[in-house]
């Protein structure tokens, strides 16, 4: 068992990239806090976690909000008395050129993508400095690096939050603490299933498309990603600080 009795918290692991995730990380021995704004679908990855002889609970808090961020927080040191694992994973999309979307996007997607980010860590980054002792896991992606049509305020934050992860990790490499980057390509997940639906009329051509962005010729799975997520999470990744860690099927360097 890779993550045996760690304790794993990740941020909107109610759908996509984050449940496949908790799932994986519950196999490898983790216990798991099974964040999302959305109660059911929490709920259903708790479900499906204990279903197959893991651990894991769920816990609702909306990512920007410090006073639910700090409840959620509290709770999780009250019942396993430490956080081992913090994978920042919720984000949300915004499609359009920068003239074409409004100021409400702009501030929503800042908003969930950044503070979403900075919000969890604030909170359990003094529990982790207080043992000496922590893993944190940003979601940026290769939009950070490359540049993509109609991508640029999801773009903007993907790459702020690839500096963040830099910039956190120099300030807290001296309490032990590990922070690093996940840069995905493309992943067939309800994030990208909705952005295909609400910004295209030929789906099927547009689906075809994007799986040409990648080397691969096909787009990602959510577990391709959690793979990749488990070896930032495990202590396999020691000598890995402030690193960025594309699974991208080769869209950033193709
Ligand atoms: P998804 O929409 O399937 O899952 C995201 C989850 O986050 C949802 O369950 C949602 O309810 C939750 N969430 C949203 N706002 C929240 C908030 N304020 N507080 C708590 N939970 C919240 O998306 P996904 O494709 O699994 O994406 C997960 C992460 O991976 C995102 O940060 C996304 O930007 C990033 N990413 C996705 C892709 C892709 O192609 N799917 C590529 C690169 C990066």
């Amino acid at each position: 068992m890779r993550l045996q009795d760690k304790v794993i918290l990740i941020t909107g692991s109610g759908s996509g990239i984050g449940r496949s995730t908790a799932l994986l990380f519950a196999s490898e021995g983790a216990k798991v806090i099974v964040n999302d704004l959305s109660v059911e679908s929490g709920e259903g990855t708790v479900a499906e976690i204990r279903a197959a002889g893991g651990e894991a609970i769920y816990i609702k808090a909306d990512v920007t909000d410090p006073v639910s961020v700090s409840a959620m927080v509290d709770d999780i040191i009250k019942q396993y008395g430490r956080i081992d694992v913090l994978f920042n994973n919720a984000g949300i999309s915004g499609v359009g050129a920068l003239h074409e979307i409004e100021p409400e996007m702009w501030d929503r997607v800042v908003n969930v993508n950044i503070r979403g980010v900075y919000v969890p860590s604030k909170y359990v980054l003094p529990h982790m400095i207080e043992r000496k002792a922590g893993s944190i896991i940003n979601m940026s992606s290769c939009v950070a690096e490359i540049g993509l049509a109609k991508r640029a305020v999801y773009a903007a934050t993907k790459g702020a939050v690839l500096s963040l992860t830099k910039s956190m990790q120099v300030d807290y490499a001296p309490y032990n603490i590990r922070v690093n980057a996940l840069l995905p390509g493309t992943i067939l997940t309800p994030f990208v299933e909705n952005y295909l639906r609400t910004s295209y009329d030929n789906q099927e051509e547009a689906y075809e498309g994007l799986k040409k962005r990648q080397l691969s010729g096909d787009l990602g799975r959510p577990e391709d990603v959690a793979k990749a997520a488990l070896f930032l999470a495990s202590d396999e990744s020691k000598f890995m600080m402030g690193s960025p860690l594309y699974i991208d099927g080769g869209a950033t360097f193709g």
